[in-house]
């Protein structure tokens, strides 16, 4: 399998980018023209296709021990990053959904350790916004968003992949899952800023990850063997992903807390 390829990461984006406390996460909405967007290709993504970066968001815990959706060798980690893309043979998420190759998502685990007391930078981009969309509905923009910083140092040629089915009509496996082996370690002060923000009945937003989901027949690769990985990694509901990147239409039916 070839290398994962990054285009544009290392771009600014022009245009300022949206932040939202949309009641489940901080999502970040990037600009998607011609002239200011960013894009993955290669790995496991079919080949000449480019898949356009969309929007990013958070999954975290309660506390410092979970908030992952991922589990790696059994180990849930303090927070996850999902990182949209849609592969630019279809106009919106909504219709690339509906393919299998519709849709690809890089996942990036944070880790807070105990003992780690350097912040890990590239996540203060979006740290130093958080207070101000504490509130449910409450919106601002970043200036000069910067995608490489957030994944730092981190080794990217290392990641599982599978491809995700959804779990409910029309069932079609829209989801091609990365997920970056290594963990990035940030601070407990660092996780602290997202425990502080509020979902849409004013109370603390945490646990905003996803029951995992039975493996089934699904085969998951971790790209630098190239071994098929029988039970190191388990996944969430793909379904209950993709509710959550349209809340403007399922926000409403959507009984969670
Ligand atoms: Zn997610």
């Amino acid at each position: 399998m070839p290398q994962l390829g990054f285009i544009h990461y290392d771009v600014p984006y022009m245009k300022a980018v949206r932040t939202e406390n949309n009641g489940h996460t901080a999502n970040i909405q990037l600009p998607t023209t011609r002239s200011d967007a960013a894009y993955i290709s290669g790995g496991p993504l079919p080949n000449g296709t480019t898949y356009i970066m969309e929007s990013l968001h958070f999954h975290w815990g309660s506390k410092n021990t979970h908030g992952s959706e991922h589990v790696l060798n059994s180990e849930r980690y303090s927070m996850e990053m999902h990182l949209l893309h849609r592969n630019t043979k279809y106009e919106t998420v909504e219709v690339a959904r509906n393919y299998e190759d519709g849709l690809a998502v890089l996942a990036v685990l944070y880790e807070v350790k105990a003992n780690a007391t350097t912040d890990f930078e590239g996540l203060n981009e979006v740290i130093n916004v958080l207070e101000s969309i504490s509130e449910f509905n409450r919106s601002t923009e970043i200036d000069d968003f910067l995608l490489s910083v957030l994944l730092g140092d981190l080794d990217t040629s290392e990641f599982y992949t599978y491809a995700g089915s959804l779990t409910t009509p029309p069932c079609s496996q829209a989801v091609t899952w990365l997920v970056f082996a290594q963990p990035i370690t940030i601070t407990s002060s660092q996780m602290t800023r997202f425990h502080k923000l509020q979902d849409d009945h004013g109370i603390a937003m945490e646990n905003n990850y996803r029951a995992l989901q039975a493996k089934g027949n699904r085969k998951v690769y971790l790209r630098k063997t190239r071994r098929v990985l029988e039970s190191t990694v388990q996944s969430p509901l793909y379904w209950e992903l993709l509710k959550k990147l349209k809340p403007q239409e399922d926000e409403a039916a959507d009984s969670r807390k």
